[in-house]
């Protein structure tokens, strides 16, 4: 396994892979989102006709999405199970994907520069060096071409909304899913994103109301948020 990975973290996912497309299963969280984020991210840079390619694709629910707008999309992980649901969903979708288990870093060294839209979305929470993955994800992306990550803030409303409200009393995660020591600020990742080369374009957050059951993005980037970023030319 790739050094700046944790296997327990793979483990995790690998372990719950069959029911990633179940909307109704621990990945509900991710199945709601979806709509928001892919709408946001097109709204910046129109996918039809794009390369991109999703880090941490998992199941593949963001990068089938993005080829549902018109990307040809390179989804990789290296949860080899998640991979397999990804592979499977998107044949029985008729989709055109390519799946592949490889890190971030691997790929990086191998299609440097070939990408006009990188994504890493739910993953920098789970890596033990995330800035290594922000600079892998720097690294594909052509000059001129937009990178997007998300993951969840590090402060006292985020410890107790996204691991004892979301784990605990919600039980819209399985206990153990998040680690609060893990969590990422959007200063460090926005450091992290300059020190890669990249120009941080806009954050935005996204927030759960657990009485409607809705996400909504908006300015509050308290847990969940996103970045846009920018390779410059
Ligand atoms: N990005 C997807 C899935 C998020 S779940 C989405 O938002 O819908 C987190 C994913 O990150 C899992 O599939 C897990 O296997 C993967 N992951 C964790 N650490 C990783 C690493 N170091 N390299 C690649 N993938 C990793």
């Amino acid at each position: 396994m790739n050094a700046n990975a944790d296997p327990h973290e793979i483990q995790k996912f690998s372990d719950l892979a069959h029911r990633w497309w179940d909307p109704t299963s621990e990945f509900r969280p991710l199945h709601d989102i979806n709509p928001l984020r892919l709408e946001w991210i097109n709204a910046r840079v129109p996918l039809h006709g794009r390369k991109a390619i999703d880090i941490g694709c998992g199941g593949g629910i963001l990068a089938e999405s993005m080829a549902r707008k018109g990307a040809d999309v390179t989804g990789i992980d290296l949860s080899e199970k998640a991979l397999k649901v990804a592979d499977l969903h998107s044949l029985e979708a008729g989709m055109n994907m390519r799946y592949e288990l490889i890190s971030a870093e691997d790929m990086a060294a191998r299609e440097a520069g070939q990408y006009d839209v990188v994504t890493c979305m739910e993953m920098l929470e789970h890596v033990p060096d995330p800035a290594a993955i922000v600079r892998a994800a720097a690294a594909l992306c052509k000059p001129g071409g937009r990178v997007f990550f998300s993951t969840l803030n590090r402060n006292p409303k985020s410890y107790l909304f996204a691991v004892i409200g979301a784990e605990y009393v919600l039980r819209l995660l399985p206990k153990g899913t998040h680690d609060y020591a893990k969590f990422v600020t959007p200063a460090e990742l926005s450091q992290f994103v300059r020190q890669a080369g990249l120009q941080v374009d806009a954050v935005k957050g996204m927030t759960y109301n657990p009485f409607t059951k809705v996400y909504s993005l908006g300015s509050n980037t308290s847990v969940n948020y996103m970045i846009a970023c920018t390779k410059p030319l």
